[in-house]
């Protein structure tokens, strides 16, 4: 790396006496800043009777114009800018991107919906209806949860991810306006928030900036969450039908936060296998119609921590008995964790996993984000610029153990029935 770059990856890092952690990248390619706020709750802080309530905060974060005041969207957009937000599992990621010269504007307007939070019964009636439809979008397309939720919820009982990250209708209907802010108030304190402010600033400028903005706020962290006890062989076997075929999903946990190393053996792993081992059994098993591996919840490694998933998951002919394509399954991962990648192999897998690691982080929103969700999940890691060096220094030794892990650990078999022949 160039010294010029260098400069420019110097990451500043500072914590408000609130407890705020504030990271601070500054990128002069382009004349944009990006601004993430990150609170370390999730769906899987929803209580058993609201499942939902952190995504319908998330939503409640963006008030509408009301007593004079205008609404979050119309603020960014005012400033020339773009917002939006996502909740995951054990994280809620508000994002925004606009002229570099619209920081002030976009912190004052982070600061404002986390103090101004008081929604009232118009405010969740307006955001129930948009909730239904990303809850049968997402459960349509992905056959009722099939795998990751239905896995989730085999493997750490029902309570755990019953519903997904977006939520049960029923539950939703019933979360009164009280409920919604004890959550928040609950939530997001300054202990369990992370800002990130990634773009063309000044980090001095920038750190005095989000002072201004966020410097009264309350202390607190995030509330105890109950750990999570994988269950040995547990198997759930849904329908669909609108599902053409017979679909095995095989889930593992991954090493929890406090291994990083481990969890990119992990990773490395699922491309070692991805990249010829899979298309190698599927061409010499007939009745194996297609293999694919995923190390991370929905297919994104490092986006949750609490804990996360490898799923592999097997479409086969409705014949093909699932006890004789786990034991097939074992047997592959067996002569991996014996003999351990080929050299070519490893550098390969991680040379792609590198690839699409720096493609991701080129913009600055999704870095931003990633500060944000590094800071609050994976605090033994100094971000998301510690990966590289972690992925070169991953061996052959570290993807054979792995893959001895994942043919032992824990795992849940979760099957999807069609309806269709
Ligand atoms: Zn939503």
């Amino acid at each position: 790396m160039s010294q010029v770059q260098d400069r420019m990856r110097t990451v500043h890092r500072v914590t408000l006496a609130s407890g705020l952690r504030v990271v601070i990248e500054p990128d002069h390619r382009h004349d944009l800043v990006a601004v993430a706020l990150t609170a370390g709750s999730g769906s899987r802080d929803d209580p058993p009777h609201a499942r939902g309530l952190a995504h319908l905060v998330e939503h409640l974060m963006f008030p509408r114009e009301q007593d004079g005041l205008a609404g979050h969207l119309h603020t960014v957009e005012a400033a020339g800018g773009l917002c939006d937000a996502n909740t995951f599992r054990d994280h809620t990621s508000y994002f925004s991107v606009a002229d570099a010269d619209s920081l002030e504007p976009l912190l004052n307007a982070e600061a404002a919906r986390l103090v101004r939070f008081a929604p009232d019964q118009r405010a969740l009636d307006g955001e129930l209806p948009v909730i239904e439809e990303e809850i049968r979008g997402a459960m349509f397309a992905s056959h009722g949860g099939f795998p990751w939720t239905a896995a989730a919820s085999a493997l750490w009982g029902p309570d755990c991810h019953t519903g997904g990250d977006h939520g049960i209708m029923t539950h939703l209907r019933a979360v009164t306006p009280a409920e919604a802010t004890a959550f928040h108030r609950a939530h997001y304190t300054a202990g369990n928030l992370v800002l990130s402010i990634v773009g063309a600033v000044d980090p001095v400028r920038a750190e005095a900036t989000a002072r201004a903005a966020f410097g009264e706020f309350t202390p607190g962290d995030r509330p105890p969450r109950p750990p999570l006890i994988a269950r040995q062989g547990v198997r759930a076997v849904h329908t669909a039908k609108h599902f053409r075929g017979t679909a095995l999903a095989i889930a593992t946990p991954l090493p929890d936060a406090a291994d990083p190393a481990g969890y990119i053996a992990h990773a490395v792993l699922a491309e070692v296998l991805s990249a010829a081992r899979l298309p190698r059994w599927r061409e010499c098993q007939s009745r194996l119609r297609s293999a694919t591996i995923r190390c991370g919840f929905n297919g994104e490694w490092f986006n949750t921590a609490s804990p996360d998933l490898l799923v592999t998951t097997l479409l086969r002919e409705r014949d093909w008995p699932a006890r004789e394509v786990i034991a097939e399954w074992s047997g592959l991962l067996g002569e991996l964790s014996s003999v351990g990648p080929g050299k070519g192999e490893l550098q390969r897998a991680i040379a792609l996993l590198l690839l699409g690691h720096h493609r991701q982080l080129d913009s600055l929103v999704t870095r931003a984000v990633a500060h944000g969700r590094f800071a609050v999940l994976f605090p033994s890691l100094d971000g998301p610029h510690q990966i590289p060096r972690l992925l070169s220094a991953t061996t052959a030794r570290q993807v054979a153990d792995a893959a001895a892990t994942v043919r032992t650990a824990p795992a849940a078999w979760v099957e999807l029935i069609g309806g269709a022949r």
